[in-house]
Order: C-alpha cells, then sequence, then structure tokens
C-alpha cells in the first residue's frame, strides 16, 4: 500500500468514486485505461477487475476496440472485488453494468476504506434502459464522466447503442458489429422502423 502525502504531512489515502459511463464505441475504457496507467505511473497499486462473462477478447485483459490494454482479473460476482481489492490504492472496474446490484455498496465499501475507485460501463442497455448497478454506481460518484460516440447518422453527440440484429436478449457478448451510437433523434427514428418491421 502506497499511502499519497497530504499537505498537512499526514500520510493517508483518498478515497473516492469516478464513474465513467456512456454508450458503446464511446470511448469508455480507454479513459478508464488512462486513468489507471497514470496511477501505476505514479507507483501507486493499482487492480483491475471485469465480470467473468466478458470475454470478448483476451481472458485477462482489460482491451479497449482501441486495442490498447491493461492485465484484468475477472470475477464472478461483486462481493469478490471488495476481498481482492481491499488492499489496493486504485481500483478499476471495467464492464460495470454486468455485475450485481451490490457492486454500489462494495465500490463505498473500498472507497470509505480509502480506495480510489474508478469504475466504467454502460448507462443504459439498447433499449435505453439503465443497465444494471450503473444508476445507482452514478448517485453514490463523486465525480461522474458522461463520455459520448458520434451519431453515425447524422455526426451529432450519441447517447444509446442501437441495436442492428434482431433479438430481444439483453446481454449479446462479442457482438460489435449488432449496434450503432445514435443521437436520440436517430434512435427515435430507429426504433420506429424497427417496430414497423415487428408488425409486418
Ligand atoms: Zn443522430
Amino acid at each position: 500500500m502506497s499511502p499519497i502525502t497530504e499537505r498537512n504531512g499526514e500520510m493517508m489515502r483518498r478515497g473516492r468514486i469516478e464513474v465513467i459511463c456512456g454508450s458503446m464505441f464511446s470511448g469508455k475504457t480507454e479513459e478508464l485505461i488512462r486513468r489507471l496507467k497514470r496511477a501505476e505511473f505514479a507507483r501507486q497499486s493499482v487492480e483491475i477487475f471485469k465480470p467473468s462473462i466478458d470475454t470478448r477478447y483476451a481472458e485477462q485483459d482489460v482491451v479497449s476496440h482501441e486495442g490498447n490494454s491493461i492485465p484484468s482479473t475477472p470475477v464472478d460476482s461483486s462481493a469478490s472485488i471488495l476481498l481482492l481489492g481491499s488492499d489496493t490504492d486504485v481500483v478499476g472496474i471495467d464492464e460495470a453494468q454486468f455485475f450485481d446490484e451490490n457492486l454500489i455498496d462494495v465500490c463505498n465499501e473500498l472507497a470509505n476504506r480509502g480506495t480510489r475507485v474508478i469504475v466504467a460501463g454502460l448507462d443504459l442497455d439498447f433499449k435505453g434502459i439503465p443497465f444494471g448497478p450503473m444508476p445507482g454506481l452514478c448517485a453514490v460518484a463523486d465525480e461522474v464522466t458522461k463520455v459520448h460516440a458520434i451519431c453515425v447518422r447524422c455526426g451529432a453527440l450519441a447517447y444509446v447503442s442501437h441495436r442492428t440484429v434482431d433479438n430481444e436478449k439483453r446481454v449479446l457478448l462479442g457482438e460489435q458489429t449488432a449496434y450503432e451510437p445514435l443521437c436520440r433523434a436517430c434512435y427515435q427514428k430507429a426504433i420506429e422502423k424497427d417496430n414497423l418491421k415487428h408488425q409486418a
């Protein structure tokens, strides 16, 4: 554990929760990796966790679409993060939307003990519904950064990942081509079209 020296001379760690949220292709994971690498460079101890269901690319790495990677530990539940991450200066969590609701308590507990917790995840599912523990995490966070992709239809800032294939399952892993980032207006139009297709 490497303590951060406070201005008053006391040695203490500062716990906080930072949330990075947004649609797919918005650069969430790049931003998470950037913050974690900066902490590593400052010789702080860093642990990264992701849900074990996310096996998109390499099994042990948090990998962004740009191919930038950082070694991580896949875990089955948020409780494991509390066990494995409690002696760490900085805990990173990727794909947080796939974790259970208990992740909110876990992040609070870690932050209360002095850990800086940085969480990245999808804020909305493909239907525009807040995803898993993300809304609760945004509420308890000290700082929330909403990142945006670009709408592929009009170039405005996107807010949701529209699914381009016909599948009602909430989680569709490893299917990057099955989504397109859309702004609110273009998403409304796309949904209308999808509904007409279903009625036909
Ligand atoms: Zn648009």
